[in-house]
């Protein structure tokens, strides 16, 4: 997706990834075919991650003229949902990508794998096992040490049979019996120690519903879905370098195509974490509002908090693949979101810590209409009226009674220009006594400094924003920052976890003014407030009650005062 991404025109040099696709078809590998898929667990909601790995298999499928398949691993009942099952598939088509006709599922292949179970266990290369999943680890020894062999291993072939096929009749209760691979309890790999490959667990599937009460293990699924499927180049992270010989040996003695295996390194952000099991705790212990609470890296937060599709796709695009894992900081994330809605998003001028100004020589009445550019950055976006009015609202950081000299903004004396407007001179302030606290500033204005008058291009150091008192209408704003404040989460010192490093100033409400011309504003509607920031329309926004979801700041503030400490 590299034509998406103006700043990286030059075309950019292969991935590993590619170049292992080129080269398989130059030698006419699966006669040149190129067929990927995304194979997530319908376990949870899915995240800026696994993102990367759908603009990976998809933007794969695409650049090879391929195709690219959705499969939902979901070999475990008991976790899965079909509540992620619609999330994922929103999500996926929400990020620009289409799997066309072929959207499967590893229960459509329950027949299919139970059939191969049965080649294993008739090559002799399987058992049924009576021990506990406690018995099984504890007799699996250790990389430098070599398990023992289950006291079952030598059933025979007829008893295997005759009691895989009682499981799959639901005889047996739950944890009481499983299916192992008969390979060898002194493999150096962990995983090839007679591995477990069905589990009893008498659960509803939430598609096959009570057809099955034996499940296949997700390692004897996966690589077997793949051959299913004629999946040329099966992409998946490092994790599952290690099950890679697993998969091998399934392939080979059940005698069936084999898919070509490849590893990247997963996505890691600075600030944030990626582990479904904390996300899902982080929901249900209440320390964010959903699944879509704009604070998560979830896609569905990430789209509620308004970032574009396009600028997720061109993150993934320009962190690449990577064969060593690697944190990526989180501010390249939000600067692909900064880019891509400065083109994008109109600019709007909001007052979100409002004080008054009144401008003493300017009539009383209705005002006038200033005329405002929507988008610098393209001209097609047109223009629009801003009322402008004899009270006005500024930010309570653009005065100061007592500025220090390089202090540009309004200030006893000084003068500023109003974008779109006036310059102004501020003549007096008035001050709560009490609280210290500016409640007016009082200003006059030169009729003759707005467009189209002699004096328009008179210069002044400072522009602000600004909106009417009169006209403005009132927005609910949340300011968001990062939900930790440890720049990695998932490395906390000894007895602390994760969430003794939740920022508890990651939300802030503030009632904000934002000028007329957002009133018609819909869900997702995009916007600059002028100085600020990207603001987004919230989900639960309406037109009584607008609610905007701060995207990101207009610079990078965070990481500068990261530099300065
Ligand atoms: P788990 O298996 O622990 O439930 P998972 O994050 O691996 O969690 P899956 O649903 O199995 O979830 O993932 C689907 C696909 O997304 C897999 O191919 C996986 O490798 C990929 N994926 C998951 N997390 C990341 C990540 N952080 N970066 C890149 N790819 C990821
Ligand atoms: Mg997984």
């Amino acid at each position: 997706m590299t034509e998406n991404n103006p700043k990286n025109e030059e075309k950019r040099s292969l991935n590993f990834i590619e170049e292992i696709i080129e080269e398989d078809i130059r030698t006419g590998k699966n006669n040149s075919r190129v067929h990927t898929r995304f194979p997530p667990e319908p376990n949870g909601y899915l995240h800026i991650g696994h993102a990367k790995s759908i603009c990976l298999n998809f933007g794969l499928g695409k650049k090879y003229n391929g195709k690219t398949n959705l499969r939902f691993d979901d070999t475990n009942p008991v976790k899965e949902d079909i509540e992620y099952v619609d999330s994922i598939m929103e999500d996926v088509r929400w990020l620009g990508f289409d799997w066309e006709d072929r959207l499967f599922y590893a229960s459509d292949y329950f027949e299919q794998l139970y059939e191969y179970a049965l080649i294993l266990i008739r090559k002799g290369k399987a058992f049924v096992c009576d021990m506990s999943a406690e018995e099984i680890a504890e007799t699996r020894g250790a990389p430098t040490r070599p398990g023992t062999e289950s006291p079952y291993r030598n059933r025979t072939v007829e008893e295997n049979l005759e009691l895989f096929t009682k499981m799959r009749a639901g005889v047996f209760p739950d944890g009481s019996k499983v299916l192992r691979a008969k390979i060898g309890m002194n493999s150096p790999n962990m995983h090839m120690r007679d591995p477990v490959l069905y589990r009893i667990i008498h659960a509803t599937h939430h598609r096959t519903g009570d057809k099955w009460c034996i499940y296949p293990m997700y390692d004897f699924a996966h690589g077997q879905s793949d051959s299913i499927e004629r999946i040329t180049h099966s992409i998946c992270t490092l994790e599952f370098e290690v099950h890679r010989p697993l998969y091998d040996w399934f392939i080979k003695e059940i005698g069936i195509y084999a898919p070509r295996q490849i590893e990247f390194a997963r996505l890691n952000l600075s600030y944030t974490v990626m582990s479904k099991r904390k996300l899902l705790e982080l929901v249900k212990e209440g320390y964010v509002s959903g699944w879509d609470d704009p604070r998560m890296p979830t896609i569905c937060g990430l789209r509620r908090r308004g970032y574009t599709p396009e600028s997720i796709r061109n993150f993934a695009d320009i962190i690449g693949v990577a064969k060593r894992d690697n944190v990526i900081d989180v501010s390249l994330l939000e600067f692909c979101v900064r880019e891509d809605l400065n083109k994008r998003a109109d600019r709007r001028m909001a007052v979100l810590n409002p004080l008054k100004v009144i401008i003493d020589n300017y009539p009383d009445g209705p005002g006038e209409e200033m005329e405002a550019i929507n988008n610098p950055e393209d001209e097609t976006k047109g223009k629009r009226k801003i009322p402008f009015s004899r009270e006005l609202f500024i930010e309570q950081e653009d005065f100061m009674e007592d500025p220090p000299a390089k202090f540009f903004r309004l200030a006893p004396g000084r003068e500023v220009r109003l974008k779109y407007a006036y310059i102004v001179r501020c003549e007096n302030f008035i001050k709560d006594s009490e609280t210290g606290k500016i409640t007016e500033v009082h200003c006059t204005y030169d009729p003759m400094t707005k467009s189209g008058m002699p004096n328009s291009s008179r210069k002044v150091k400072g522009t602000l924003h600004w909106v009417s008192a009169q006209y403005a209408i009132r927005a609910e704003v949340r300011l968001y920052e990062r939900l930790f404040n440890k720049e990695n989460p998932d490395d906390m010192p000894e007895g602390q976890s994760y969430k003794d490093c939740i920022n508890p100033e990651s939300l802030h409400l503030v009632n904000g003014f934002i000028e007329p011309a957002a009133e018609n504003s819909q869900v997702l509607d995009k916007y600059q407030f002028e100085r600020i920031g990207y603001f987004s329309v919230d989900k639960d926004s309406s037109p009584q009650n607008l609610i905007f979801n701060r995207v990101v700041s207009l610079k990078d503030s965070w990481t500068k005062m990261e530099k300065v400490k």
